[in-house]
Protein backbone atom coordinates (compact mmCIF):
# COMPACT_ATOMS: atom_id res chain seq x y z
CA UNK A 1 0.00 0.00 0.00
CA UNK A 2 1.24 3.47 -0.89
CA UNK A 3 2.31 5.56 2.04
CA UNK A 4 0.80 8.37 3.73
CA UNK A 5 2.29 11.03 6.26
CA UNK A 6 0.88 13.99 7.28
CA UNK A 7 2.06 17.30 9.56
CA UNK A 8 -1.05 18.11 11.67
CA UNK A 9 0.32 21.60 13.47
CA UNK A 10 -1.84 23.23 15.67
CA UNK A 11 -1.83 27.23 14.63
CA UNK A 12 -1.29 28.62 18.14
CA UNK A 13 2.48 30.34 17.43
CA UNK A 14 4.80 30.28 15.24
CA UNK A 15 6.67 27.20 13.34
CA UNK A 16 9.09 26.68 15.71
CA UNK A 17 12.46 24.12 14.82
CA UNK A 18 11.07 20.66 16.38
CA UNK A 19 7.93 21.31 14.60
CA UNK A 20 9.89 21.65 11.27
CA UNK A 21 11.85 18.81 12.01
CA UNK A 22 8.48 16.92 12.96
CA UNK A 23 7.39 17.53 9.50
CA UNK A 24 10.90 17.13 7.57
CA UNK A 25 10.90 13.41 8.82
CA UNK A 26 7.07 12.86 8.23
CA UNK A 27 8.17 14.41 4.35
CA UNK A 28 11.03 12.54 3.84
CA UNK A 29 9.04 9.11 5.07
CA UNK A 30 6.16 9.85 2.67
CA UNK A 31 8.90 11.52 -0.37
CA UNK A 32 11.44 7.90 0.24
CA UNK A 33 8.46 5.71 -0.70
CA UNK A 34 6.99 7.70 -3.20
CA UNK A 35 4.12 8.35 -0.83
CA UNK A 36 1.87 11.75 -0.25
CA UNK A 37 2.47 14.09 2.39
CA UNK A 38 -0.61 15.70 3.57
CA UNK A 39 -0.67 19.49 5.70
CA UNK A 40 -3.48 19.26 7.88
CA UNK A 41 -3.84 22.53 10.25
CA UNK A 42 -5.65 21.63 13.85
CA UNK A 43 -7.22 24.95 14.33
CA UNK A 44 -10.19 23.43 16.15
CA UNK A 45 -9.31 25.10 19.58
CA UNK A 46 -10.50 28.44 18.66
CA UNK A 47 -9.31 30.19 21.15
CA UNK A 48 -5.65 29.48 21.05
CA UNK A 49 -5.29 29.08 17.14
CA UNK A 50 -4.76 32.55 14.88
CA UNK A 51 -4.61 33.05 11.06
CA UNK A 52 -1.54 34.77 12.14
CA UNK A 53 -0.38 31.54 12.98
CA UNK A 54 -1.68 29.64 10.30
CA UNK A 55 -0.11 32.16 7.66
CA UNK A 56 3.53 31.57 10.02
CA UNK A 57 3.45 27.61 9.09
CA UNK A 58 2.60 28.10 5.72
CA UNK A 59 5.46 30.50 5.24
CA UNK A 60 7.80 28.49 6.84
CA UNK A 61 6.62 25.25 4.73
CA UNK A 62 7.22 26.88 1.61
CA UNK A 63 10.41 28.87 2.99
CA UNK A 64 11.58 25.28 3.72
CA UNK A 65 10.23 23.48 0.26
CA UNK A 66 8.73 21.38 2.55
CA UNK A 67 5.73 20.42 -0.11
CA UNK A 68 2.45 18.98 0.40
CA UNK A 69 0.37 16.70 -1.69
CA UNK A 70 -2.66 17.57 -0.41
CA UNK A 71 -3.92 20.40 2.15
CA UNK A 72 -3.88 22.47 3.63
CA UNK A 73 -6.61 20.63 5.22
CA UNK A 74 -8.23 23.02 8.10
CA UNK A 75 -10.06 20.63 10.93
CA UNK A 76 -12.40 23.51 11.63
CA UNK A 77 -13.85 22.59 8.50
CA UNK A 78 -15.03 19.00 9.55
CA UNK A 79 -16.93 19.42 12.47
CA UNK A 80 -20.01 17.75 10.93
CA UNK A 81 -17.84 15.07 10.21
CA UNK A 82 -16.74 14.95 13.97
CA UNK A 83 -19.97 14.60 15.05
CA UNK A 84 -21.19 12.21 12.90
CA UNK A 85 -18.28 10.02 14.31
CA UNK A 86 -19.27 10.67 18.21
CA UNK A 87 -23.14 10.05 17.14
CA UNK A 88 -21.96 6.26 15.43
CA UNK A 89 -19.81 5.97 18.90
CA UNK A 90 -22.58 6.75 20.71
CA UNK A 91 -24.91 4.67 18.82
CA UNK A 92 -22.67 1.28 19.21
CA UNK A 93 -22.15 1.51 22.84
CA UNK A 94 -18.32 2.60 22.27
CA UNK A 95 -19.11 6.23 23.91
CA UNK A 96 -21.51 7.67 26.48
CA UNK A 97 -22.43 10.74 27.94
CA UNK A 98 -21.17 11.75 31.20
CA UNK A 99 -23.16 14.28 33.72
CA UNK A 100 -20.55 14.41 36.32
CA UNK A 101 -20.16 17.93 37.44
CA UNK A 102 -16.58 19.76 37.59
CA UNK A 103 -17.27 19.69 41.06
CA UNK A 104 -17.99 16.26 41.48
CA UNK A 105 -14.64 15.58 38.93
CA UNK A 106 -12.43 17.55 41.49
CA UNK A 107 -13.42 15.71 44.69
CA UNK A 108 -13.10 12.44 43.40
CA UNK A 109 -9.39 13.73 42.02
CA UNK A 110 -8.28 14.89 45.58
CA UNK A 111 -10.02 11.44 47.08
CA UNK A 112 -7.48 10.18 44.73
CA UNK A 113 -4.60 11.58 45.19
CA UNK A 114 -5.11 11.23 48.97
CA UNK A 115 -4.99 7.60 48.48
CA UNK A 116 -1.89 8.22 46.60
CA UNK A 117 -4.06 6.67 43.90
CA UNK A 118 -3.89 7.78 39.87
CA UNK A 119 -6.49 10.47 39.36
CA UNK A 120 -8.49 8.96 36.93
CA UNK A 121 -12.33 9.13 35.74
CA UNK A 122 -14.03 6.33 37.92
CA UNK A 123 -16.35 5.23 35.41
CA UNK A 124 -19.89 6.56 36.62
CA UNK A 125 -21.73 7.37 34.23
CA UNK A 126 -20.55 4.29 32.29
CA UNK A 127 -23.73 2.16 33.04
CA UNK A 128 -26.44 5.12 33.26
CA UNK A 129 -29.20 5.69 31.23
CA UNK A 130 -30.42 8.21 33.11
CA UNK A 131 -30.65 11.65 31.92
CA UNK A 132 -29.96 14.36 33.77
CA UNK A 133 -32.40 17.46 32.71
CA UNK A 134 -30.84 21.00 32.41
CA UNK A 135 -27.07 19.54 32.11
CA UNK A 136 -25.15 19.15 29.14
CA UNK A 137 -23.07 16.09 28.95
CA UNK A 138 -19.88 15.46 27.86
CA UNK A 139 -19.40 12.48 25.78
CA UNK A 140 -16.68 9.63 27.15
CA UNK A 141 -15.19 6.84 25.20
CA UNK A 142 -15.37 3.86 26.53
CA UNK A 143 -12.23 2.18 27.21
CA UNK A 144 -11.94 -1.38 27.12
CA UNK A 145 -11.80 -2.75 30.96
CA UNK A 146 -9.40 -5.22 29.37
CA UNK A 147 -6.61 -6.35 27.28
CA UNK A 148 -3.73 -4.57 26.21
CA UNK A 149 -3.12 -1.76 23.75
CA UNK A 150 0.29 -2.72 21.97
CA UNK A 151 2.00 0.48 20.64
CA UNK A 152 4.82 -0.86 17.64
CA UNK A 153 6.51 2.26 17.43
CA UNK A 154 8.87 2.39 14.26
CA UNK A 155 11.02 4.62 16.77
CA UNK A 156 11.04 3.78 20.44
CA UNK A 157 10.09 0.06 20.06
CA UNK A 158 6.83 -2.11 21.29
CA UNK A 159 5.14 -0.46 24.37
CA UNK A 160 2.43 -1.91 25.90
CA UNK A 161 -0.43 -0.35 27.95
CA UNK A 162 -3.39 -1.90 30.00
CA UNK A 163 -5.98 -0.51 29.36
CA UNK A 164 -7.07 -0.48 32.77
CA UNK A 165 -4.20 2.48 33.59
CA UNK A 166 -6.27 4.48 30.61
CA UNK A 167 -9.89 6.12 31.54
CA UNK A 168 -12.64 6.98 29.87
CA UNK A 169 -11.74 10.04 27.77
CA UNK A 170 -13.74 12.90 26.97
CA UNK A 171 -14.31 13.14 22.99
CA UNK A 172 -16.98 15.87 22.88
CA UNK A 173 -17.19 18.58 25.06
CA UNK A 174 -20.37 19.97 26.61
CA UNK A 175 -20.92 22.62 23.92
CA UNK A 176 -20.83 19.28 21.79
CA UNK A 177 -17.05 20.45 20.23
CA UNK A 178 -14.90 17.25 19.71
CA UNK A 179 -11.41 16.99 21.50
CA UNK A 180 -8.02 16.25 20.10
CA UNK A 181 -7.78 12.35 20.62
CA UNK A 182 -11.04 12.21 18.24
CA UNK A 183 -10.57 14.76 15.60
CA UNK A 184 -6.73 13.37 15.02
CA UNK A 185 -8.44 10.16 14.62
CA UNK A 186 -10.93 10.79 12.69
CA UNK A 187 -8.71 12.96 10.12
CA UNK A 188 -6.31 10.17 10.38
CA UNK A 189 -8.68 7.94 9.36
CA UNK A 190 -10.26 9.64 6.92
CA UNK A 191 -7.37 10.55 4.93
CA UNK A 192 -6.03 7.41 4.83
CA UNK A 193 -2.66 8.03 6.63
CA UNK A 194 -0.36 4.93 6.56
CA UNK A 195 2.11 6.58 8.80
CA UNK A 196 2.31 9.10 11.87
CA UNK A 197 4.66 10.73 12.71
CA UNK A 198 4.73 13.15 15.51
CA UNK A 199 6.74 14.34 18.32
CA UNK A 200 7.07 12.07 21.03
CA UNK A 201 4.77 14.42 23.27
CA UNK A 202 1.86 12.74 21.80
CA UNK A 203 2.87 9.34 22.60
CA UNK A 204 0.85 8.76 25.86
CA UNK A 205 -1.84 10.01 23.29
CA UNK A 206 -1.26 7.45 21.33
CA UNK A 207 -2.89 4.03 22.91
CA UNK A 208 -6.26 6.16 23.71
CA UNK A 209 -6.83 6.73 19.62
CA UNK A 210 -5.74 3.04 18.60
CA UNK A 211 -8.46 2.28 20.74
CA UNK A 212 -10.65 4.28 18.99
CA UNK A 213 -9.67 3.51 15.68
CA UNK A 214 -10.46 0.34 16.46
CA UNK A 215 -13.98 0.97 18.15
CA UNK A 216 -14.45 2.29 14.31
CA UNK A 217 -13.21 -0.62 12.65
CA UNK A 218 -10.36 1.46 11.04
CA UNK A 219 -7.04 0.46 9.69
CA UNK A 220 -3.96 1.28 12.38
CA UNK A 221 -1.37 3.28 11.08
CA UNK A 222 2.09 2.72 12.17
CA UNK A 223 3.30 5.12 14.68
CA UNK A 224 6.62 6.73 14.80
CA UNK A 225 7.29 8.90 18.00
CA UNK A 226 10.39 11.30 17.57
CA UNK A 227 12.47 12.43 20.92
CA UNK A 228 12.20 15.49 21.32
CA UNK A 229 15.02 18.34 21.32
CA UNK A 230 16.88 20.17 24.03
CA UNK A 231 18.64 23.35 24.14
CA UNK A 232 22.39 23.05 24.77
CA UNK A 233 21.94 23.17 28.26
CA UNK A 234 19.81 19.87 28.50
CA UNK A 235 16.75 21.73 28.65
CA UNK A 236 13.77 21.17 26.32
CA UNK A 237 14.42 23.48 23.43
CA UNK A 238 12.14 27.34 24.19
CA UNK A 239 12.32 30.34 23.28
CA UNK A 240 14.84 30.82 25.72
CA UNK A 241 17.25 29.66 23.69
CA UNK A 242 17.44 31.67 21.31
CA UNK A 243 15.87 31.66 17.64
CA UNK A 244 13.46 28.87 17.98
CA UNK A 245 10.80 29.92 14.98
CA UNK A 246 11.89 28.65 11.68
CA UNK A 247 11.36 32.46 10.17
CA UNK A 248 13.62 33.54 12.29
CA UNK A 249 16.84 31.35 10.99
CA UNK A 250 16.05 32.95 7.77
CA UNK A 251 16.05 36.14 9.76
CA UNK A 252 19.36 35.84 10.59
CA UNK A 253 20.73 34.79 7.34
CA UNK A 254 20.19 31.08 7.15
CA UNK A 255 19.60 29.09 3.90
CA UNK A 256 16.54 26.76 3.99
CA UNK A 257 19.04 24.14 2.98
CA UNK A 258 21.45 24.47 5.67
CA UNK A 259 18.61 24.33 8.61
CA UNK A 260 17.08 21.28 6.68
CA UNK A 261 20.16 19.72 6.66
CA UNK A 262 20.39 20.66 10.00
CA UNK A 263 17.52 19.65 11.44
CA UNK A 264 17.66 15.85 9.52
CA UNK A 265 20.49 15.37 11.77
CA UNK A 266 18.94 15.93 14.77
CA UNK A 267 17.99 12.79 16.31
CA UNK A 268 19.01 10.88 12.57
CA UNK A 269 21.98 9.89 11.18
CA UNK A 270 23.76 8.35 8.63
CA UNK A 271 27.95 7.26 9.43
CA UNK A 272 29.34 10.07 10.19
CA UNK A 273 27.99 12.45 7.05
CA UNK A 274 26.99 15.63 8.08
CA UNK A 275 26.05 17.29 4.81
CA UNK A 276 23.19 15.74 2.54
CA UNK A 277 21.21 17.14 -0.50
CA UNK A 278 17.90 17.28 -0.34
CA UNK A 279 17.82 13.86 -3.25
CA UNK A 280 20.48 12.06 -0.79
CA UNK A 281 18.39 12.89 2.25
CA UNK A 282 15.59 11.09 0.73
CA UNK A 283 17.74 8.80 -0.54
CA UNK A 284 19.13 7.69 3.12
CA UNK A 285 16.64 8.42 5.38
CA UNK A 286 15.12 5.89 7.15
CA UNK A 287 12.41 6.25 10.37
CA UNK A 288 13.54 2.87 11.15
CA UNK A 289 17.33 4.66 12.15
CA UNK A 290 16.00 7.67 14.29
CA UNK A 291 17.31 7.44 17.55
CA UNK A 292 15.57 6.95 20.59
CA UNK A 293 17.56 9.87 22.79
CA UNK A 294 16.76 13.20 22.81
CA UNK A 295 19.26 15.26 20.62
CA UNK A 296 20.59 18.84 21.45
CA UNK A 297 20.58 21.51 19.29
CA UNK A 298 23.93 23.25 18.73
CA UNK A 299 24.06 26.64 17.07
CA UNK A 300 27.45 26.72 16.26
CA UNK A 301 27.09 23.55 13.98
CA UNK A 302 24.02 24.99 12.55
CA UNK A 303 26.29 28.48 11.86
CA UNK A 304 29.12 25.59 10.65
CA UNK A 305 26.55 23.99 8.05
CA UNK A 306 24.69 27.25 7.18
CA UNK A 307 28.99 28.23 5.55
CA UNK A 308 29.27 25.37 4.23
CA UNK A 309 26.13 25.58 2.43
CA UNK A 310 26.99 29.54 1.32
CA UNK A 311 31.08 28.51 0.33
CA UNK A 312 29.42 25.49 -2.23
CA UNK A 313 25.92 25.60 -3.41
CA UNK A 314 24.67 27.41 -6.75
CA UNK A 315 25.76 31.10 -6.60
CA UNK A 316 22.11 31.41 -8.01
CA UNK A 317 20.15 29.98 -5.51
CA UNK A 318 21.88 32.04 -2.77
CA UNK A 319 21.32 34.92 -4.62
CA UNK A 320 17.66 34.45 -4.23
CA UNK A 321 17.97 34.14 -0.86
CA UNK A 322 20.33 37.13 -0.16
CA UNK A 323 17.96 39.34 -2.47
CA UNK A 324 15.68 39.03 0.25
CA UNK A 325 17.71 40.52 2.99
CA UNK A 326 18.63 43.34 0.88
CA UNK A 327 15.77 44.09 -0.10
CA UNK A 328 15.23 44.18 4.02
CA UNK A 329 18.26 46.94 3.62
CA UNK A 330 16.18 48.79 1.67
CA UNK A 331 18.43 48.11 -1.50
CA UNK A 332 17.12 46.77 -5.06
CA UNK A 333 19.55 45.24 -7.00
CA UNK A 334 17.40 45.38 -9.92
CA UNK A 335 18.20 48.99 -10.52
CA UNK A 336 21.68 49.73 -9.77
CA UNK A 337 24.99 47.93 -8.68
CA UNK A 338 26.48 44.38 -9.57
CA UNK A 339 24.70 41.31 -10.07
CA UNK A 340 24.22 39.21 -6.40
CA UNK A 341 25.78 36.40 -8.03
CA UNK A 342 28.99 38.06 -8.52
CA UNK A 343 28.35 39.40 -4.99
CA UNK A 344 27.11 35.99 -3.46
CA UNK A 345 30.98 34.79 -5.55
CA UNK A 346 33.32 37.14 -4.24
CA UNK A 347 32.00 37.34 -0.72
CA UNK A 348 30.57 33.52 0.38
CA UNK A 349 33.90 32.75 2.00
CA UNK A 350 34.03 35.20 4.56
CA UNK A 351 30.82 35.40 5.21
CA UNK A 352 28.64 32.67 7.64
CA UNK A 353 25.24 33.86 7.53
CA UNK A 354 23.34 35.80 4.62
CA UNK A 355 22.92 38.82 7.33
CA UNK A 356 27.33 39.05 7.33
CA UNK A 357 27.23 38.77 3.48
CA UNK A 358 24.35 41.52 2.78
CA UNK A 359 25.95 43.73 5.59
CA UNK A 360 29.29 43.62 3.83
CA UNK A 361 28.13 44.48 0.64
CA UNK A 362 26.10 47.28 1.65
CA UNK A 363 28.28 49.49 0.05
CA UNK A 364 28.50 48.27 -3.60
CA UNK A 365 25.12 49.91 -3.97
CA UNK A 366 24.51 52.39 -1.50
CA UNK A 367 26.68 55.30 -0.01
CA UNK A 368 28.35 55.24 3.16
CA UNK A 369 27.89 58.02 5.73
CA UNK A 370 31.01 57.64 7.37
CA UNK A 371 34.54 55.55 7.25
CA UNK A 372 34.98 53.13 9.78
CA UNK A 373 36.74 55.29 12.23
CA UNK A 374 39.34 52.27 13.33
CA UNK A 375 40.21 51.94 9.88
CA UNK A 376 40.66 55.60 8.02
CA UNK A 377 42.46 56.45 11.47
CA UNK A 378 44.84 53.35 10.24
CA UNK A 379 44.79 54.07 6.57
CA UNK A 380 43.97 57.79 5.86
CA UNK A 381 47.49 59.35 6.75
CA UNK A 382 49.06 61.87 5.73
CA UNK A 383 50.70 61.39 1.78
CA UNK A 384 47.35 58.57 1.33
CA UNK A 385 45.93 61.61 -0.69
CA UNK A 386 48.86 61.47 -2.58
CA UNK A 387 48.79 57.38 -3.20
CA UNK A 388 44.78 57.60 -4.14
CA UNK A 389 45.49 60.78 -6.51
CA UNK A 390 48.19 58.98 -8.27
CA UNK A 391 45.49 55.82 -8.64
CA UNK A 392 42.79 57.98 -9.45
CA UNK A 393 44.79 59.21 -12.52
CA UNK A 394 45.51 56.02 -13.67
CA UNK A 395 42.23 54.62 -13.22
CA UNK A 396 40.58 57.43 -15.06
CA UNK A 397 42.80 56.56 -17.64
CA UNK A 398 40.99 53.27 -18.53
CA UNK A 399 39.45 52.24 -21.35
CA UNK A 400 37.95 48.83 -19.61
CA UNK A 401 37.49 48.65 -16.36
CA UNK A 402 38.59 45.33 -15.68
CA UNK A 403 39.77 43.60 -12.64
CA UNK A 404 43.30 42.42 -13.84
CA UNK A 405 43.94 46.06 -15.39
CA UNK A 406 43.18 47.58 -12.19
CA UNK A 407 45.40 45.05 -10.12
CA UNK A 408 48.22 46.06 -12.37
CA UNK A 409 47.53 49.42 -11.63
CA UNK A 410 47.62 49.21 -7.72
CA UNK A 411 51.04 47.11 -8.09
CA UNK A 412 52.87 49.40 -10.13
CA UNK A 413 51.67 52.65 -8.02
CA UNK A 414 53.16 50.87 -4.76
CA UNK A 415 56.23 49.99 -7.03
CA UNK A 416 56.56 53.48 -7.94
CA UNK A 417 55.92 55.28 -4.62
CA UNK A 418 58.25 52.40 -3.20
CA UNK A 419 55.07 51.39 -0.75
CA UNK A 420 54.14 48.26 0.28
CA UNK A 421 50.80 47.02 -1.64
CA UNK A 422 48.88 47.01 1.61
CA UNK A 423 49.82 50.59 1.83
CA UNK A 424 48.14 51.57 -1.19
CA UNK A 425 45.28 48.77 -1.36
CA UNK A 426 44.21 49.76 2.13
CA UNK A 427 43.31 53.33 1.86
CA UNK A 428 42.27 52.55 -1.22
CA UNK A 429 39.66 50.12 -0.34
CA UNK A 430 38.82 52.49 3.18
CA UNK A 431 38.17 55.15 0.41
CA UNK A 432 35.47 53.06 -1.46
CA UNK A 433 34.40 50.87 1.04
CA UNK A 434 34.31 53.13 3.90
CA UNK A 435 36.02 50.01 6.00
CA UNK A 436 39.26 47.82 6.04
CA UNK A 437 37.54 44.86 5.04
CA UNK A 438 36.33 43.60 1.36
CA UNK A 439 37.42 41.04 -1.05
CA UNK A 440 40.40 41.34 -2.88
CA UNK A 441 40.71 44.49 -4.07
CA UNK A 442 40.59 44.24 -8.19
CA UNK A 443 37.39 42.07 -7.64
CA UNK A 444 36.09 44.98 -5.10
CA UNK A 445 36.56 47.50 -7.58
CA UNK A 446 35.47 45.67 -10.60
CA UNK A 447 31.95 44.79 -8.76
CA UNK A 448 31.88 48.55 -7.87
CA UNK A 449 32.24 49.82 -11.18
CA UNK A 450 34.01 52.77 -11.91
CA UNK A 451 31.94 55.78 -11.61
CA UNK A 452 31.72 54.92 -7.50
CA UNK A 453 35.27 53.75 -7.68
CA UNK A 454 36.56 57.27 -9.00
CA UNK A 455 33.72 59.57 -7.43
CA UNK A 456 34.59 57.53 -3.90
CA UNK A 457 38.39 58.28 -4.34
CA UNK A 458 38.03 61.91 -5.11
CA UNK A 459 35.54 62.49 -1.51
CA UNK A 460 38.61 60.69 0.14
CA UNK A 461 41.38 62.41 -1.05
CA UNK A 462 39.58 65.59 -0.02
CA UNK A 463 38.38 64.09 3.51
CA UNK A 464 42.06 62.88 4.18
CA UNK A 465 43.02 66.74 3.10
CA UNK A 466 41.43 68.12 5.40
CA UNK A 467 41.77 65.63 8.32
CA UNK A 468 45.38 66.42 8.06
CA UNK A 469 45.03 70.31 7.65
N1 LIG B 1 -1.75 19.13 16.52
C1 LIG B 1 -0.81 18.43 17.33
C2 LIG B 1 0.32 19.37 17.74
O1 LIG B 1 0.52 20.39 17.11
C3 LIG B 1 -0.16 17.26 16.62
C4 LIG B 1 -1.10 16.16 16.44
C5 LIG B 1 -0.52 14.91 15.83
O2 LIG B 1 0.52 14.98 15.15
O3 LIG B 1 -1.14 13.90 16.00
O4 LIG B 1 0.98 19.08 18.70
Amino acid sequence: MSIKTRFAPSPTGYLHVGGARTALFSWLHAKKNNGQFVLRIEDTDLERSTQASVDAILEGMEWLGLDYDEGPFYQTQHFDRYKEIIQKLLDQGDAYYCYCSKEELDVLREQQMANKEKPRYNGKCRHTKEIKEGVNPVVRFRTPEEGVVTLHDVVKGDIDVANKELDDLIIARSDGSPTYNLTVVVDDMDMGITDVVRGDDHVNNTPRQINILKALGAELPRYAHLPMILGDDGARLSKRHGAVSVMQYRDEGYLPEALLNYLVRLGWSHGDQELFTRDEMIKLFDLADVNVAASAFNTEKLLWINHQYIMNSEPELIAKHLNWHMLQRDINVETEGPSLVDIVKAQRERSKTLVDMADASIYFYKDFEDYDAKAAKKNFKAGSDDVLASLLSEFSKLAEWQGSALHEIVLATADKLELKLGEVAQPLRVAVCGTGMSPSIDVTLQLLGREKTLVRMQRAIEYIKEKNN
